[in-house]
């Protein structure tokens, strides 16, 4: 199947058109065509080799939605014309333990999970391609049913964002009537308001950015506190159950540990590199975990997928077309326009002069993997 894309050849390049030959829906398969694409902070270091794991080419976008075009042999949970989705994943091992208790995200299979584009997570030398792309091919278990009450451009984002800050709330079992904090209200954050208030918490939402307060009002946090005021952060003390720490860089955790309650976790989901010291003492004092989360298993992201559409949850989207991309890569870059999720409408690709007139970049084709049936 020829596929149109935007992608990057090596870490100092501009996205650019790029065209490849993906292998058409095998037995168990499911072919996309995709309608829009959000864009992750997590695409442009990917793309800018930030974590020094990038495969280039690297065409990037795990925020995909779209409708199917095909189905290969044997599929059942899907029909040409469904609207669907798919997240971060496209395949895993399916025979491990995670795989078998619907955490494909912690798969401890040879290759643990393959990733919507990069390839396996422990990396075989072999390489994916995301969602910035006219199509995409994945087995029917990656792929999300989208209900009819979330629109197609509100899909994407919920399937990082939204599954990022919702599998820790059912891990750690927020329960109707505790207290959630969220830290940091952008993309993570806005999500993660939304879907504890759907799960019946007291939500405190902790930002530096006092002019986001009544946004963040109306998102449904009960209240809001300004993390740089101490007294505001004192009054807080001891009064969280569960804190979700959206922030994507390093900053000081002991002020965030003192907002705990006995038995309560501290969760981070933004920051993958690393925090300056902090004092364990009210940590064992008040048996206070401090843990991380990665993304969510299918099972999971279908729930949050329903869950939005059953409470009405929408992120904060911006839509654009492919030819911004830069544009918007240079903006997140800098830290701005960090409130809302950038939509790629991909018509606006199919409409590109570079697909019309053929004169994209050629590069090799994907390799999405074994597909491996669960037993
Ligand atoms: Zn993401
Ligand atoms: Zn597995």
């Amino acid at each position: 199947m020829k596929t149109f894309g935007f992608g990057v050849q090596s870490a100092d390049d501009k996205l650019g058109p790029i065209v490849f030959d993906q292998q058409d829906p095998r037995s168990g398969e499911v072919a996309i065509k995709i309608t829009h694409c959000g864009i992750c902070h997590s695409d442009l270091h990917q793309v800018r080799d930030d974590w020094g794991n990038t495969q280039y080419p690297c065409v990037p976008g795990h925020e995909v939605s779209g409708v199917v075009s095909a189905v290969g042999e044997g599929v059942e949970k899907f029909k040409v014309g469904d609207r669907v989705g798919i997240g971060c994943m496209i395949n895993s091992c399916q025979v491990c333990d995670p795989c078998q208790r619907g955490e494909e995200n912690y798969c401890d299979g040879p290759k643990s999970f393959t990733l919507t584009y990069n390839g396996p997570a422990s990396p075989d030398g072999t390489n994916t391609y995301g969602g910035y792309t006219t199509d995409i091919v994945a087995r029917e278990e990656f792929v999300l049913r989208v209900p009819d009450a979330v629109a197609s451009e509100m899909v994407g984002p919920i399937l990082c964002a939204g599954i990022t800050v919702y599998s820790p709330m059912k891990h750690w079992n927020l329960q109707k009537g505790q207290t959630l904090g969220v830290v940091g209200i952008g993309g993570l954050g806005h999500m993660a308001i939304q879907l504890g208030k759907a799960l019946g918490a007291e939500v405190i939402a902790f930002t530096r950015s006092p002019e986001k307060k009544d946004d963040i009002l109306k998102l449904g946090a009960d209240k809001v506190v300004i993390s740089t005021d101490n007294a505001q952060m004192e009054s807080m003390a001891q009064s969280l159950n569960l804190l979700i720490n959206t922030i994507p860089v390093s900053h000081e955790l002991d002020p965030y540990i003192a907002l705990m309650r006995p038995n309560s976790a501290l969760v981070v989901v933004g920051n993958l590199v690393s925090f300056p010291e902090f004092s364990p003492g009210p940590l064992v004092f008040n048996r206070i975990t401090v843990a991380g989360s990665l993304i969510g298993g299918i099972r999971e992201t279908q729930e949050v997928l329903d869950l939005c559409a059953e409470y009405n949850i929408s992120p904060y989207i911006k839509m654009i077309g492919i030819d911004e991309i830069n544009d918007v890569y240079d903006t997140l870059a800098s830290g701005g326009d960090s409130e809302f999720r950038h939509v790629i409408d991909m018509e606006t690709l199919r409409a590109h002069k570079a697909v019309k007139n053929d004169e994209a970049t050629a590069i090799p084709n994907p390799d999405r993997g074994e597909v491996v049936t669960r037993k």
